[in-house]
């Protein structure tokens, strides 16, 4: 019998960060658990049939998730193989075991679609209980497996009502949660403003109020969240589109510094000269770059990029 205190349960949903080995992104499971507490907070019931949330989740898996192939129909995985991470219950499993696997230990998809998943009981009812809980695992989750700047996309798209973060009473329970992220270099922000002259490696943006550099962002280019230091070989300063931008895969580098934009980008007007035009072109504005690592720039392109 599992014993679901509030720091028991924190413990158990971190401990999926498995991802992190040979720095591969595997967020299917966060994302399935992030929708499942989006459902928690508005209230809805806790098993829900696969077949009428399968749409929603392959589209946070192909939002959110890496740039690969096949990702559509991929909302399968985490939802049957969450169980054995002890966070997920199917509660007719046996019977579909029983009734046979594929290869891949899953059941034929018109099987699983019939079928309904959700928290187990004595976790449901803990997370239903504290929604400070639930806010506080969001923050965790999304901290340990995505830049912050994806923070208000998830939140948005998992439907967590907004007022949930504004309650006073649950403040304090997310600055605890926000430590989950680890701590930031500020050295990191000020050699990279000093590097690239305040200027966004993209764009050259540069805008200063009260002499302070405004809209430019310290970016890393292999996630903090999988373990990309905070030094300037992994590191662009860039106005806050273009540093949305790399975060997404929307916009990657090549190995030669030069800028390359995904080809499913779509943009007209001053959209398109403020992204598409730049591909090709050099960081830094064909001014000396500073060295950046191939590594952190490889990784990016393998997990980040949006290759298609
Ligand atoms: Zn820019």
């Amino acid at each position: 019998m599992t014993d679901w205190t509030p720091a028991h349960i924190q413990a158990r949903f971190a401990t999926l960060n498995t991802w992190r080995r040979a720095g591969v992104r595997a967020p299917h499971k966060p994302l399935l658990l992030l929708f499942a507490l989006g459902r928690i907070l508005r209230g809805e019931p806790r098993l829900v049939r696969f077949g009428d949330v399968e749409r929603h989740l392959d589209g946070l898996i192909a939002e959110f998730g890496p740039p690969r192939k096949h990702t559509r129909g991929r909302a399968r995985y985490p939802f049957w193989h969450l169980c054995n991470d002890g966070l997920w219950e199917l509660p007719q499993r046996a019977a579909i075991i029983a009734g046979g696997l594929d290869r891949s230990n899953e059941p034929p998809i018109a099987v699983l679609r019939e079928a309904r998943g959700g928290f187990p009981e004595a976790l449901h009812l803990q997370l239903v209980a504290q929604p400070w809980l639930c806010v506080t695992l969001i923050e965790q989750l999304i901290a340990g497996h995505f830049p912050a700047s994806y923070r208000e996309d998830i939140r948005a798209a998992i439907g967590v009502p907004h007022s949930a973060f504004h309650a006073k009473v649950l403040a304090e329970q997310v600055a605890r949660a926000m430590r989950f992220a680890a701590p930031r270099d500020p050295a990191f922000r000020k050699a990279l403003l000093d590097m690239w002259s305040g200027r966004c490696a993209v764009c050259g943006f540069e805008a200063r109020y009260a002499d302070r550099p405004f809209g430019v962002e310290a970016a890393h280019i292999k996630w903090h969240a999988a373990g990309g230091p905070d030094t300037p070989d992994n590191g662009l300063l860039l106005c806050v589109l273009h540093h949305r931008a790399l975060d997404r895969g929307l916009l990657g580098l090549r190995a030669d510094n030069t800028i390359k934009i995904a080809p499913g980008v779509h943009a007209e007007g001053v959209a398109r000269q403020r992204l598409v035009d730049f591909d090709g072109r050099p960081l830094g504005d064909g001014g000396p770059a500073p060295a950046l690592d191939p590594a952190f720039i490889a990784w990016h392109d393998a997990q980040v990029y949006r290759c298609r």
